[in-house]
């Protein structure tokens, strides 16, 4: 049995990577009792059972600090592709979005927000409060550990629903006192999404006034900034402001420029740069994806896109308000997500169709093909498309500069995320299949391309920022490393055969080369397989408050 806590287990003669970036050494690393026990000179340490890796690298479980498996995980509580990617713990309530605090009035708002997901039967939407909610995910077991914020767009639906106004002061203290509640319960801090509603609709002031509540807690301000193209650098410095007024560490999620910037990647981290350099805490995070795939809805403007489809629907059947709606895409008046910028530019070559299950015909086609071949104007193609098939019509949106990927993965304060979420290739997760290859290969599509294949980052370094540098952004001071005491969160990796096949494969399947991943000291991959281990443990931020 290898997932008992009560023997000692040697991984032996590995290449051990400390996760701080140092060279790697030959060793033998223990594990007992979910920690790390003792770490050694290699052929040197003795337990109950040896485990020979024979050469392989050995590193602290990787920390994935910008996901959205706040459901997904509900769903499928085995982390398949997390887990599979040496992912052991996951940073959930990014962009805004938690699925708690929650109020019964606005219920139906949240489920909306969520989509499809919202409806299976794994969701109960029993939970209402942040810790209710952590309680859930707790309670069914979970593959790997698991940090939340506390999603602003959470706390100001539950507050105020989806209304496009600034709150009045006695909902501002009310979201304070949500926001306290989820600090209390061990919330690692806020998030925003600023270019998604409701987060849009609020002013900078409304969240200094939210973050001064979470500096009392010592955690971290983290956002999807205003705006990642024309925008990105009022955005950028926008959130430096934030942290800097309420008193709190500041990471900015998923930094890289959008197509529409009107900069490459070093000029939104010169700001980060200046801030340091004044003594600033602020970080930032970025995956090495050049595309995305959301609902074509996901480009329409925020204070129609959360509308019943009926509703969209007949605003983009009317010519005058069909006309009006480009105008707004166009003008962009309230920067909209990044994609939203092909639109706007009218680049229809970067846009191609994923799903769209009531026009068949035109899945794997450019908006622009479909354009040419039907004789339509463009944008009249993306709104029929919305027409025929509401909220189920995904594209495949090419909106970043491979430059700018690179840029941002030398950096020293970028870390390496996904901006994915646990899935699988079986189940609801499946279905249809998401275009989402950072979900099954970031990691080990890092190590593969930027590391092995045309290297970018050294080993160590890229290491680090998926290990040691996540871990002291969110406090997890005994994890992220591998030094005895730390807990056992541990993954063993072949850098000759890592192989991510989520990039040209789809759907998408799990990496090779990553052979064994503990969790809390308990075997969650053995040879490339899960084990059905649920030993993750949901992660609470316990400071003191210091009011
Ligand atoms: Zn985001």
């Amino acid at each position: 049995m290898t997932t008992a806590f009560d023997h000692r287990l040697v991984l032996a003669k590995g290449r051990i990577l400390d996760g701080c970036g140092n060279p790697w050494f030959w060793g033998d690393l223990a594990i007992w009792q979910g920690r790390i026990a003792e770490i050694a000179p290699a052929g040197t340490l003795q337990g109950q059972q040896i485990i020979d890796v024979g050469g392989r690298f050995v590193a602290p479980g990787l920390i994935d600090v910008h996901t959205h498996s706040d459901l997904s995980m509900l769903v499928n509580r085995r982390a398949e592709s997390a887990v599979r990617q040496g992912a052991t713990t996951h940073v959930i309530g990014n962009c805004g979005m938690s699925p708690a605090p929650l109020d019964e009035d606005h219920l139906a708002d949240m489920r909306h927000y969520w989509g499809r997901i919202s409806e299976q039967p794994e969701i109960t939407w029993e939970w209402r409060t942040f810790d209710q909610y952590l309680q859930t995910l707790q309670s069914g077991g979970l593959a790997i550990n698991v940090a939340s914020l506390a999603g602003h767009a959470a706390l100001r639906m539950a507050v105020m629903g989806l209304d496009d106004r600034e709150p009045t002061p006695t909902e501002l203290a009310r979201m304070q006192e949500l926001l306290a509640e989820a600090m209390e319960a061990g919330a690692f801090g806020i998030s925003t999404g600023l270019v998604y509603p409701p987060g849009c609709f609020a002013s900078t002031e409304e969240i200094i006034a939210l973050g001064q509540v979470v500096a009392r807690y010592h955690g971290l301000y983290a956002s999807h900034v205003r705006g990642e193209r024309e925008t990105i650098l009022d955005a950028v410095a926008e959130a430096i402001r934030i942290g800097r007024e309420a008193g709190l560490p500041v990471h900015i999620s998923h930094n890289a420029p959008k197509f529409g910037a009107p900069c490459d990647a070093t000029a939104n981290l010169r700001l980060v740069e200046e801030a340091r350099a004044q003594g600033q805490d602020v970080t930032v995070d970025n995956d090495v994806h050049t595309d995305l795939g959301p609902p074509l809805t996901g480009g329409l403007p925020q204070d129609i896109q959360e509308r019943p489809v009926a509703e969209i629907t007949a605003l983009l059947q009317h010519p005058d308000t069909r006309r009006q709606v480009r105008e707004e895409i166009v003008l962009d008046r309230r920067p909209a997500f990044g994609p939203a910028g092909l639109l706007k530019h009218g680049q229809w070559q970067r846009i191609t169709i994923l799903h769209a299950p009531r026009s068949p015909d035109v899945v794997g086609q450019t908006i622009e093909a479909i354009a040419r071949g039907r004789g339509q104007d463009p944008f009249d193609v993306y709104f029929d498309l919305i027409v025929e098939n509401g909220h189920d019509v995904d594209a495949i949106f090419d909106y970043i500069d491979q430059a700018d990927i690179r840029t941002l993965l030398q950096h020293p304060a970028v870390m390496i995320c996904s901006d994915g979420q646990a899935l699988a290739p079986y189940g609801f997760l499946n279905d249809p299949p998401p275009y989402s290859p950072c979900s099954y290969g970031e990691f080990p599509g890092v190590l593969e391309r930027y590391v092995r294949d045309d290297p970018v980052l050294t080993l160590e370094e890229a290491i680090r920022k998926m290990t040691s540098f996540p871990a002291q952004r969110f406090g997890l001071m005994d994890r992220g490393v591998l030094r005895p005491g730390a807990w056992a969160d541990v993954v063993v990796f072949d850098l000759e055969r890592i192989h991510d096949r989520a990039t040209n494969l789809y759907p998408h399947r799990y990496p090779a080369g990553i052979d064994y991943v503990f969790v809390n000291g308990v075997l969650v991959v053995e040879g490339e397989k899960h084990t059905g281990a649920l030993p993750g443990k949901v992660l609470r931020h316990r400071r003191e408050t210091t009011t």
